[in-house]
C-alpha cells in the first residue's frame, strides 16, 4: 500500500499478516491510541546511541557522562516540547498510569481531587485515597467549565486539584483544557492534564495551556513502550516524600543519634526517579518529541483532519453505525473515533476486521467504564470487561479505531469499505 500520505515513516508499515480468506495483506494499524507504532527517526536515533549506553549520574567513565548528558539533554527537549516554566520538574516514569500515581502520591494532605467520571481509569482512579469529587459527564466544552466551577465553588478551603483528560481516548474529542485551568485557578485550585491521548496529536505547552501538571506515555508518542512523563510546578513534588526510595532519590543518608537512619532526599527530578532509569526510553521519548516539532503539528493536524474526514463520512454513509460523541458532530476531535454497529456483537466485528481485512482496531470499553454507560445508556451493573479488550465482550461494547502521522489513506479506505461490506 501506498506510505506516501503519511506524513512520518513509522515501523512496522511494511508486515504482511494472513487472511482467513486466503492470501495476505499489509496490516492496516488503526490502533494508534493504545499504543503508536514507533517512528522509524526514533528507531534509528536509539539504534545509534545503543553501542554507547552506560550508567548515569554516579559512572566515571567517558560513556557514562555521555549517557548522563544525554539523559538529561533528553529532559530539557521534553521540557522545551511541552512548553515548561522556568522552575518546572520533568519527572521521567514508565507511562501516564505511572504519572499521575506519582503526582497522587505527591499531594499535600486534604487535597481535594476533582474528576469527571468520563476519565480514563488511569485518571479516575489514582487519587481514591484523598477525597474525591466525581463529576458528571457533561455534554459540551461549555458545560464542562460550567460543571468544574460550580463544583469548586462549592468546595471548603484547602489544597484542591484538577484532573483533566485534554482528548478523549474513546470519542476523541478535545476538552477545553485552558479555560477547565483558569475555573481551577480562579478557585485556587490547581490542574493536571492528562495528554496521554492530546499530546501525539495537537501541540501541549503548559505555558499556553496554563496547566500545573501534564503527564504522558512514550508509547502513545511514536516511542517504545516503558517510559513517560510528568511535568510541571516543583513545589508540591519537592515537598513530598520520593515516590520510590532508594538511590538516585537521596542526596546523603547517615545513621541517625536514635540508631535508625537520616535521609536528605533531592529537591530536583531525581527524588522521583530513584533506582537506575530508563535512559533508553527517556532518549527515545526525547527523539519523538523532537521528531514531532520538526514535522510540526500545523502539518499533523491537517493531515488529521482529511484522515478524519475521510473515516467520518465514510462512516455516516451506513446507516447501522453510530459514532460515541459526548460533545456532538461538530466537536474538535483527534484521530479516536469509537463507534457501534446495529446488529454487531462489537467484538466480532473488530475480528472480522482483524481475519478477513487484516486492519487492528480496539473493541470493549477502553478502560473508561462509566464514560461508556453514558455513550451506550447502560446501568453501571451491566457486564463489564475488565482489559481494553478480553474474552467474550457483551454485544453493547464499542470498537475503537484510532490513526496518527504514520496513516497512510489506504488504511483507512480499507477499513471504511470493510465496515460497509461487512
Ligand atoms: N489516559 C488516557 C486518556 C489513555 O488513553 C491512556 C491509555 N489508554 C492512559 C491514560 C494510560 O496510559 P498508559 O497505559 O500508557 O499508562
Amino acid at each position: 500500500c501506498s506510505e506516501e500520505s503519511a506524513p512520518l515513516p513509522v515501523l512496522g508499515r511494511d508486515v504482511r499478516v494472513p487472511l482467513v480468506t486466503g492470501g495476505e495483506v499489509t496490516y492496516g494499524a488503526l490502533d494508534y491510541a493504545a499504543s503508536a507504532p514507533a517512528l522509524q527517526r526514533v528507531w534509528d536515533d536509539v539504534a545509534a546511541y545503543a553501542p554507547y549506553y552506560g550508567s548515569v549520574h554516579r559512572g566515571a567513565g567517558h560513556l557514562s557522562q555521555l549517557s548522563t548528558d544525554l539523559f538529561e539533554q533528553s529532559r530539557r527537549t521534553v521540557a522545551e516540547f511541552l512548553g515548561c516554566r522556568e522552575g518546572d520538574q520533568v519527572v521521567f516514569t514508565r507511562a501516564t498510569t505511572d504519572s499521575l500515581n506519582l503526582l497522587a502520591a505527591a499531594l499535600p494532605s486534604g487535597t481535594r481531587v476533582f474528576v469527571f467520571e468520563t476519565e480514563h481509569h488511569a485518571s479516575l482512579l489514582p487519587w481514591r485515597a484523598h477525597e474525591v469529587t466525581y463529576l458528571d459527564a457533561p455534554r459540551s466544552p461549555e458545560q464542562a467549565v460550567a460543571t468544574l466551577e460550580s463544583a469548586l465553588h462549592a468546595a471548603p478551603a484547602g489544597p484542591k486539584l484538577v484532573c483533566v483528560t485534554g482528548a478523549s481516548n474513546v470519542t476523541g474529542e478535545v476538552w477545553p483544557v485552558r479555560e477547565l485551568a483558569r475555573a481551577a485557578h480562579r478557585h485556587g485550585a490547581r490542574l493536571v492534564l492528562d495528554a496521554a491521548q492530546l499530546a501525539p496529536h495537537r501541540p501541549v505547552r503548559l505555558t499556553e495551556l496554563e496547566a500545573d501538571w501534564v503527564a504522558f506515555s512514550g508509547h502513545k508518542l511514536y516511542a517504545p513502550f516503558g517510559a513517560g512523563v510528568l511535568a510541571g510546578r516543583a513545589d508540591w513534588l519537592c515537598a513530598a516524600e520520593p515516590y520510590l526510595a532508594g538511590g538516585g532519590a537521596s542526596r546523603r543518608v547517615a545513621r541517625a543519634a536514635d540508631g535508625g537512619v537520616d535521609v536528605e532526599w533531592h529537591t530536583t527530578a531525581a527524588r522521583h526517579e530513584a533506582g537506575s532509569p530508563n535512559v533508553i526510553g527517556a532518549y527515545a521519548v526525547a527523539s519523538a518529541c523532537r521528531a514531532l516539532a520538526e514535522a510540526g503539528f500545523e502539518r499533523l493536524v491537517a493531515r488529521e483532519e482529511e484522515l478524519l474526514a475521510r473515516l467520518v463520512g465514510g462512516l455516516a454513509e451506513l446507516p447501522e453505525v453510530r459514532i460515541l460523541s459526548l460533545f456532538g458532530a461538530d466537536a474538535d476531535r483527534v484521530g479516536v473515533v469509537s463507534f457501534v454497529v446495529e446488529g454487531w456483537n462489537s467484538s466480532h466485528l473488530a475480528a472480522a476486521l482483524s481475519a478477513e481485512y487484516g486492519i487492528g482496531v480496539r473493541d470493549g470499553l477502553f478502560c473508561a467504564h462509566p464514560l461508556l454507560r453514558t455513550l451506550l445508556g447502560q446501568r453501571g451493573d451491566a457486564p463489564a470487561e475488565c482489559g481494553e479488550s478480553a474474552g467474550e465482550a457483551p454485544a453493547s461494547n464499542a470498537v475503537r479505531v484510532s490513526f496518527g502521522a504514520g496513516t497512510p489513506d489506504e488504511h483507512v479506505d480499507r477499513f471504511v469499505a470493510a465496515v460497509r461490506e461487512l
